[in-house]
């Protein structure tokens, strides 16, 4: 292991008897999995320049590098591993920190990776500065990970501050109880905590001030907010006081467990024009014997009778989903089963992934593991079946008119960005119009729009 000093080449006084904006130095950042991570990154990132570092883009150079690494699949710690190790080399003299649900559950493999100086896992990243400056001074590796498994409370970073997006994250939720049978995430995430409602509201308050016209609330099991505070909060109470938010174009909701759509829940979806008519409802299986392995708290009836609620009250909405093939025991019916129930539920997106033993979890001792060449075969049949879904989907709306957030413009004058029901288009430059982020505009959906 080595321990990368000097970088920062003056203390933090002599630098401010030099340098009137007293900068400590760059950071930059490579951000692995989920929208979780994406939010902490940006988070992480403000308090880097509250202490007075410049962010930079991760192809510049840094003082300090920082690895945020995903775990939900083996698939996860390896890409992790590799982004770490390209870090390292495209940074040779820089700290590197490593943090996120990888370093959590595995930090004895990412300390032993030469070049890492600091692992973090999902909590006290709060501490980050404190941890770089201990590393500078004691010239040695430092791992800062600790148990999960007893985290209390939510860990508030700071409010986000990056001007480029269009859409904000907002982290209302840490952590997770389930348990499912097949997910590390409870023991890279620790228990259940929920952000108090005063602090999100604050923060959704100050995102809306500077101009992001859509929040995205994000956590690792939303719609169980509020659980742990009982204090009578919980999601759709959170939600109805982000629309009434004055400024705020959209409200975007993200995975929501199916047995967690309370009815006032789905009023609140119903009755907003702020809320995007959009829900990700994981489904996993197809197979009620599978989901009963998975330790999901459903049946396909119960899912199905939620889809028919919700579509009685929003026809168009768009439902979204994840399904993981291959689970230990999953047989040639249950994976037939998976195809035709995702036929019948019309999603407007699949997200297939392999089954991927995670040590630990109780689905990697069971018997009757999948093979890889069976699961890549059900992954291709589920994926065509995704696809022709997504596209009938989309379809409906070719002809009509969407209103589309900009999000970016590229050199070409075009610009792309999402309607609400998260359809993704692709704007030609026009002449008589110029696009620009963050702006609201109305269109007819040609398919020409469409991602190619
Ligand atoms: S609900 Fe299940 S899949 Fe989702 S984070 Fe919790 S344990 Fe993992």
């Amino acid at each position: 292991m080595s321990v990368k000093i000097g970088q920062v080449k003056m203390d933090s006084a002599e630098l401010r008897a030099t340098n009137h904006e007293s900068r400590l130095g760059a950071v930059c950042f490579l951000t692995l999995g989920c929208k979780v991570n994406q939010a902490e990154s940006e988070a992480l990132a403000q308090l880097f320049r509250e202490a007075n570092y410049d962010v930079v883009s991760s192809s510049e150079e840094a003082d300090v590098v920082v690895v945020n690494t995903c775990t939900v699949t083996n698939t996860g710690g390896s890409k992790s591993r590799q982004a770490i190790r390209r870090m390292i080399k495209a940074h040779p003299d820089s700290i590197v920190v490593v943090t996120g649900c990888y370093a959590q559950t595995a930090p004895g493999e990412v300390l032993d990776i030469e070049g890492v100086d600091l692992v973090l896992g999902t909590q006290d990243r709060g501490k980050i500065i404190e941890w770089i400056e201990r590393v500078k001074r004691e010239r040695r590796p430092q791992n800062a990970v600790r148990g999960i498994e007893d985290a209390g409370e939510f860990e508030e970073l700071p409010q986000l501050n990056e001007e480029s997006r269009t859409r904000a994250f907002l982290k209302i939720q840490e952590g997770c109880n389930q348990f499912c049978t097949y997910c590390i995430i409870p023991y890279a995430r620790g228990p259940l905590r929920s952000r108090q409602p005063e602090k999100a509201l604050a923060e959704a308050r100050k995102l809306v001030e500077e101009g992001y016209p859509e929040i995205v609330l994000t956590g690792i099991h939303t719609g169980f907010y509020g659980q742990d505070l009982n204090n009578g909060w919980n999601l759709a109470r959170l939600v109805r006081e982000l629309v009434e938010i004055p400024g705020l174009r959209r409200l975007r909701l993200s995975s929501i467990e199916p047995m967690e759509y309370t009815p006032e829940l789905i009023d609140c979806i119903v009755s907003s024009d702020i809320v995007c008519p959009h829900v990700h409802m994981p489904l996993q299986s197809g197979s009620d014997e599978i989901l009963v392995r998975m330790h999901r708290p459903y049946t396909l009836q119960d899912y199905r009778d939620l889809l028919i609620r919700l579509r009685e009250k929003i026809p168009e909405l768009a439902v979204t989903t994840d399904i993981i093939v291959g689970f230990p025991g999953e047989t040639e019916a249950d994976h037939l089963s998976t195809l035709n129930f995702v036929r019948d539920c019309n999603f407007a997106g699949v997200h297939v992934f392999p089954y991927s033993k995670r040590q630990g979890t109780p689905a990697a001792d069971y018997p009757d593991q999948v093979p890889k060449k069976i699961k890549d075969q059900r992954v291709k049949e589920l994926m065509a079946v995704a696809r022709e879904s997504k596209e009938a989907y989309i379809r409906r709306f070719i002809g009509k008119p969407v209103e589309v957030l900009i999000e970016s413009v590229d050199s070409e004058g075009g610009a792309v960005g999402h309607t609400p029901h998260y359809i993704e288009v692709h704007l030609p430059k026009q002449k008589e119009i110029t696009w620009t982020s963050r702006q609201l505009v109305q269109v007819v959906l040609k398919q020409d729009y469409l991602q190619r």
